[in-house]
């Protein structure tokens, strides 16, 4: 099978925020996708590591919102790079916005948000797919919301060119195309952007 199809399918990037007993987090997520409009229904696809998705899993409430153009490389280093488990990824957060639900959104990087309540949760093994109703949503930018393909070519930064020779290695995520750089892969490693893990990473030969 050749894995790099997988690349050709579309993917958005997006901020998946949850709260659960007074604790505020989000992650990174790249499968969301409206799937009926009445009622308005979204399914978003959460991998289980993420503490986010256990957040989900128990409160039934998430907002989703696009990640867009205005977005830089920091959304993605501090929602997707580092686990709520480790650190209150909102401590920080310039100001404290929230949405009619209660649930944070943020003041920048993102185009919109969608207040969510789950109807359905789909375990799919690595990933549970929920399935969820929009009880409110607003348009927040004007920025496009940005792809995959848009993230890999305007904000992910460039590998080290010299990197190779720096005897680092590189390892590809054979789901969406994310290059891990270091001296080893970690068993529990899990792809900042797709959420699969060490398995679905290939090394790339020098
Ligand atoms: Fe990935």
């Amino acid at each position: 099978m050749d894995n790099n199809a997988l690349h050709k399918i579309g993917y958005g990037l997006y901020v998946l925020i949850a709260q659960q007993g007074g604790k505020d987090n989000a992650c990174i997520i790249n499968v969301a996708q409206q799937v009926t409009s009445d009622p308005l229904q979204l399914m978003i696809c959460v991998n289980k590591q993420n503490l986010t998705h256990d957040m989900v899993l128990k409160t039934a409430k998430f907002n989703l919102c696009p990640l867009s153009e205005e977005a830089t490389m920091k959304p993605f280093e501090h929602f997707g790079f580092q686990s709520g488990r480790n650190v209150n990824k909102f401590e920080n957060c310039e100001v404290e916005l929230r949405s009619e639900n209660g649930l944070r959104y943020l003041p920048k990087y993102i185009n919109a948000c969608f207040q969510c309540v789950v109807t359905k949760a789909i375990d799919l093994g690595t990933h549970t797919m929920f399935i969820a109703m929009v009880m409110d949503a607003k348009v927040l930018s004007d920025s496009p919301s940005i792809t995959y393909a848009y993230y890999q070519q305007h904000i992910k930064p460039k590998p080290a060119v010299n990197s190779t020779a720096a005897g680092k290695k590189r390892w590809v995520c054979e789901v969406c195309g994310y290059v891990y750089e270091g001296d080893e892969l970690p068993d529990d490693y899990i792809c900042p952007i797709c959420k699969h893990g060490k398995s679905d990473f290939k090394l790339i030969e020098a």
